[in-house]
């Protein structure tokens, strides 16, 4: 009923009961992946338990299901034939990249996006064999690039002789990003011929797809520039692949864009925040579901008099008698140092609380005064009651920013109903 997918190894058990009076076989597990599976009569949820007190303090809990949930929602919303392009840069969103790779993998989507070639790289140490795309290739990745069978971006000119030179005949799958306004990477139409006369001088360079990334796919303001963008890339598209006689797979739309530009989705979609669950137009949308948790523990409860300070620089102040509780998570784990002095708010047993006073590297005070809790108690961060927007406006920024902080240090429990 076990597997232990880094090492391999399967620990049969009979039964659910006879599996937890293994006490051996829990204290052996150390940094695995366990996949628990298995018909609602079994009980797991008494394992989930039994692991989840195991994994004690800060955790990122990542709900798989919903994940799949989410990518069908998006899949749903696709013409036959489109294809997708899952995003799992930065660590899939802060999500964990290997396991959420593999479960896109095992879900059949058609591409995955990386930032790095070294993310590429450690995808391809985790049995991720579908294609990936390289947005951000330098010329020290080139080598592992070409050993991984990762498939860069080609934005520029310079890039595109100096790859095609390093690569010396030798073949290698390639995506071209076009410039359209978003003014970040991107092959400008005055590149264009120089682009072609190298392309066809190099037929080793094999174009799978061209792309381009709209600025601003969420807004309705913006959608005059949005349609701009995309004639500005179709004209792009059109001189390539007659020029060079090719039909690549030709894709544009980013989360946003899949929900509101159904007219755009040609080819393929890139596939990012929306996975994750994550709605980043302001329009209503009820299908998605968050598929991050992330959860701390309460470590010590004090009690404060009138006038005591709390923490660092003794910003946070007591005007009457307080309770204080210090939780687990500090800057140093992605709670950012901007939710000190009471912009931050978290989640404890049933109530939400502010931080008081500034938040440490480790560690954050929080005000629960008139709250029933204890130590070891759980606290939330931002989940299902605590949602991510709301938790990211409170410091002015963005959902993507708050998931891409959470630190590696911080434990990824990733557990799946009924898929
Ligand atoms: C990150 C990224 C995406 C995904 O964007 P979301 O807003 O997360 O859907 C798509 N395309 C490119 C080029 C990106 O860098």
């Amino acid at each position: 009923m076990f597997i232990r997918m880094r090492q391999h190894t399967l620990t049969f058990f009979d039964t659910t009961d006879q599996a937890l009076q293994q006490p051996e076989f829990w204290n052996s597990l150390r940094d695995e992946v366990i996949l628990i599976k298995g018909a609602r009569v079994f009980h797991f949820e008494k394992i989930v338990n039994q692991l989840q007190r195991k994994v004690h303090g800060t955790r990122m809990e990542i709900d798989l299901s919903r994940l799949v949930h989410n990518l069908n929602f998006f899949k749903s919303k696709l013409k036959p034939g489109v294809k997708v392009m899952a995003m799992v840069k930065a660590f899939a969103y802060g999500s964990g990249s290997e396991e959420v790779a593999n479960l896109l993998q095992y879900h059949r989507v058609d591409y995955l996006g990386v930032a790095y070639a070294d993310e590429g790289v450690e995808l391809r140490k985790n049995q991720i064999a579908i294609p990936i795309m390289v947005m951000n290739a330098t010329e020290e990745g080139f080598a592992a690039l070409l050993a991984n069978n990762l498939e860069p971006v080609l934005y520029s000119v310079t890039m595109l002789k100096t790859f095609a030179e390093w690569l010396q005949g030798r073949s290698c799958a390639v995506h071209l990003e076009l410039e359209t306004g978003m003014h970040r990477l991107g092959l400008e139409q005055s590149d264009y011929t120089q682009a072609i006369a190298i392309l066809k001088a190099n037929p080793n360079l094999t174009i799978a797809s061209i792309f381009s990334h709209l600025a601003a796919a969420d807004s309705a303001e913006q959608d005059d520039y949005t349609r701009q963008q995309v004639s500005i890339f179709e004209t792009g598209y059109k001189v390539f692949t007659q020029e060079l006689n090719i039909t690549p797979i030709r894709h544009i739309l980013n989360s946003s864009g899949i929900i509101r530009f159904k007219e755009y989705q040609m080819d393929m979609v890139r596939l990012g925040i929306g996975l994750y669950g994550i709605n980043p137009t302001s329009e209503l949308n009820q299908n998605l579901k968050p598929a991050a948790t992330l959860k701390t523990i309460i470590s010590q409860i004090k009690e404060i008099k009138p006038g005591g300070t709390v923490g660092y620089g003794r910003w946070g102040k007591a005007e009457g008698n307080k309770t204080i509780a210090t939780i687990a998570i500090g800057y140093a784990d992605g709670y950012s140092r901007a939710f000190s002095r009471g912009k931050g708010k978290v989640f404890v047993n049933g109530k939400t609380v502010p931080v008081i006073g500034n938040v440490c590297m480790d560690m954050t005070m929080i005000d629960i005064t008139g709250v029933e809790a204890k130590e070891g108690d759980e606290v939330i961060i931002f989940g299902d009651v605590l949602p991510i927007q709301q938790v990211a406006e409170s410091i002015g920024t963005i959902p993507y920013e708050i998931l891409t902080n959470t630190s590696e240090r911080v434990k990824r429990v990733f557990f799946a109903e009924g898929i």
